[in-house]
């Protein structure tokens, strides 16, 4: 058996720890029953990020929809900062107690993961960025991180079950497993060119017997017009200077008529090598650092209990709204009861905690992922990444 849980232990509160299934116990000896409000707030972010991407909203609904709470939220893929308030959760603690867990889980995650993609997708601009790090991940795992990695900007996912999770088709080139299977790159490429439809691009992985240069060559020499891309996926042992190895194939290929090849590097490609290797790269595989990504430490805490301020040490108290400016951006977190006011700059403000569950009934509907998308590469223009 797989060692994970079944959908239906998250959602019968199995999936929490022992301490609040005591703590309902206690609740319920001594008939305490306190309507309460948590929020869920991240105070820092993982390797200093500035801001992050939330996500996970869509799964923790599925969570909470058959639950007597009512919830407000910013939207999937709404760009938060430290201190705001993303989700906020009322009802009688001891109905929502036991999924604090699971919740956490769903939004921490998600939301590492897609603020990753955002990252590598700023930096890679109009270069594709794809998902190549399911294997890295439980596999029951896989369409939630790549669903995850698509939301945050990723322009396509690898695994097939993604790809119908978020209605794309998957993408991805060949294994150097075929190219063994053949005992030569150039027999490989002119096989896949023969049996895959049109629809697959012909991307020719070119590092696994020769010199990348001389690769690229046989390679293009091999498919010519049809050779839409070549996948550097040099083994860090062999690497030396990367980027030279591109820009060396690159002039190669240009001066044989080949301009036209498209390149794409995958293996171990970091946040800061994306800037150095852009000029000579036009799309990206990135594996482990999206699949893998920090998860954001959200805590869920509550911050009122029968409708009067109250929380622990280190917690700001009360029910809040997250006000952000449609004309210069400021954001502003105050008290709910803050009536509206103007920014300096003289346009209003805009909640985005907005009401996304009222016991049972969906107030906000989910998004398609592209539409999620969309907002992302919205919100993060123009941020800094430090
Ligand atoms: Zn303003």
């Amino acid at each position: 058996m797989f060692h994970t849980a079944e959908p239906k232990d998250i959602l019968e509160g199995r999936i929490t720890d022992v301490y609040f299934d005591r703590t309902v116990k206690i609740l319920e000896a001594k008939k305490i029953n306190k309507r309460v409000k948590a929020e869920f707030i991240a105070k820092n972010l993982p390797e200093n990020w500035p801001w992050a991407v939330l996500a996970g909203v869509e799964e923790a609904v599925y969570l909470m929809k058959n639950l007597p709470v009512k919830v407000r939220s910013m939207k999937e893929g709404t760009v938060f900062y430290p201190f705001e308030p993303v989700m906020e959760v009322e009802g009688a603690y001891k109905d929502f107690c036991v999924y604090e867990t699971a919740l956490l889980g769903l939004l921490c995650q998600a939301s590492g993961v897609a603020t990753k993609a955002a990252r590598y997708k700023k930096l890679a601009g109009e270069r594709p960025v794809i998902s190549f790090g399911a294997r890295r991940m439980h596999p029951i795992l896989a369409p939630m991180i790549e669903r995850n990695a698509f939301i945050g900007g990723c322009d396509g996912v690898s695994v097939l079950k993604s790809g119908e999770i978020i209605g794309e088709d998957p993408m991805g080139t060949m294994p150097h497993a075929l190219i063994i299977c053949f005992g030569s790159t150039v027999e490989a490429v002119k096989a896949y060119d023969e049996v895959l439809g049109p629809e697959v691009k012909r991307v020719a992985l070119i590092d696994t017997f020769l010199d990348e240069k001389f690769e690229c060559l046989n390679v293009a020499g091999a498919l010519g017009e049809r050779l839409y891309a070549v996948r550097f996926d040099t083994p860090a042992s062999r690497r030396g200077n990367f980027f030279r190895i591109l820009q060396e194939a690159r002039w190669e290929l240009d001066m044989r008529g080949f301009s036209h090849v498209k390149f794409y590097v995958s293996g171990g490609i970091k946040e800061h090598d994306i800037t150095a290797l852009n000029p000579v790269v036009d799309g990206y595989g990135i594996g482990t650092s999206i699949s893998n990504a920090p998860v954001i430490d959200f805590a869920m805490d509550i911050v009122e209990v029968e409708g009067k301020p109250f929380s622990k040490r280190g917690k700001w108290s009360g029910s809040k709204r997250v006000l952000k400016c449609h004309g210069c951006g400021a954001r502003k977190i105050e008290p709910l009861s803050t009536a509206a006011f103007t920014c300096s700059c003289g346009k209003t403000f805009e909640d985005i905690l907005v009401p996304l569950l009222d016991n049972g009934r969906q107030e906000m509907e989910s998004d398609l992922a592209a539409v999620i998308r969309r907002r992302v590469m919205e919100g993060v223009k123009g941020l800094d990444l430090e």
